[in-house]
């Protein structure tokens, strides 16, 4: 009987671990791992995304590699950041559906059957919940409580801890996550414009045992500027014209105010000196309304386009970001 080719075999679950400088960490997630997913008897793969790990990460990843052919690496040449290891992840998961994990085992696999629970009741994204949290309180779970009721306000998507990397998406959904700089905490936000049903399981977490966390106090400004660009993400990027069009009302307003007094002004005294200021103000805010409108209908151009090229990368089989 002819063997079927590795990549063209379907597979049910895609795990997925960012993993940057965790070389005392991948061996024991991997072996921890592996009970886990065969118990849920279904066809599994295990993606490392090797984050341009600067120690012995990738020589321990390509050594399980090696033993376990469900295991994939992908490498990217520098550090790029969380997101965008998870974003180059999807783009390689065969999976019908996906579980993201932490590589340093804060996270624990034995969550992985429940979050799938979940999926079988109908949801499409299932968010770990960390409710205990093993971490300090004030540089870390404090911001995190403050963050986390921000975005959920904000997204309208009631969770209790969006930074929780372990997560279960429906391919129909994480094929379509807009994910870039930092958007990574904002996942289920942003699953949540594509209309997908999201919810949360109550998740282990663990204190991390090997390695350093690599995010620090400084993450807090980070997440604060994201937060305003996920705002707009969220608000903004489906009907750019309102946003314009709001912008410039106050100028176009303003504008007829002033040539309604130029106008009562000149009516008033005709033989007067000529007017200078008021007609130039009116011109302005005018022109200045004119021109918000103008960037709002292109804003508006740039979002169609970029819709109609998703749908189009879909029907051609492309990766449909
Ligand atoms: N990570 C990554 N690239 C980075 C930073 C982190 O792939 O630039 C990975 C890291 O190896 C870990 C996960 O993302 O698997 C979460 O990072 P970390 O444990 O440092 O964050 P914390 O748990 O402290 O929030
Ligand atoms: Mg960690």
């Amino acid at each position: 009987m002819p063997t079927v080719p590795e990549a063209a075999r379907p597979v049910d679950l895609s795990v997925l671990v960012p993993v940057y400088n965790e070389e005392g960490n991948v061996r024991a997630l991997h072996a921890e791992a592996v009970p886990v997913l065969d118990r849920l008897r279904l066809a599994w793969e295990m993606i490392f995304v090797d984050d341009g790990s600067t120690d012995g990460t990738h020589a321990a990843l390509a050594e399980i590699r090696r033993e376990d052919a469900r295991v994939r690496v992908v490498r990217l040449r520098r550090n790029f950041g969380q997101t965008t290891a998870l974003a180059a992840g999807f783009d390689y998961a065969r999976g019908d559906r996906v579980v993201t994990l932490d590589g340093d085992l804060q996270n624990d696999p034995r969550d992985i059957p429940l979050l799938l629970e979940k999926m079988d009741e109908g949801y499409e994204v299932v968010s770990g919940w960390r409710r205990d949290r093993k971490e300090p309180f004030l540089t870390r779970r404090l911001p995190s409580v403050a963050a986390n009721r921000l975005i959920a306000f904000l997204s309208g998507v009631p969770i209790h801890d969006f930074g929780c990397t372990l997560k279960a998406y429906d391919r129909s959904v994480f094929e379509r996550l807009p994910l870039y700089a930092e958007t990574h905490r904002f996942l289920p936000a942003l699953a949540s414009l594509t209309g997908a049903r999201t919810t949360e399981a109550v998740v282990r977490h663990h204190p991390r045992r090997f390695g350093r966390s690599k995010y620090g106090l400084s993450r807090v400004g980070k997440v604060l500027v994201d937060l305003l660009a996920l705002q707009m993400i969220l608000h903004f990027s489906t009907r750019p014209r309102r946003w314009f069009g709001a912008l410039a009302l106050p100028f176009a307003l303003s504008g007829a105010a002033c040539g309604a007094w130029a106008a009562a002004a000149y009516f008033s005294r005709p033989e007067g000196p000529p007017m200078i200021v008021l007609p130039g103000a009116t011109f302005l805010l005018f022109f200045l309304s004119f021109f918000l409108l103008s960037l709002g209908w292109f804003a508006e151009l740039v979002a169609a386009t970029g819709v109609r090229e998703k749908r189009l990368a879909r029907v051609l089989g492309g990766p449909g970001r």
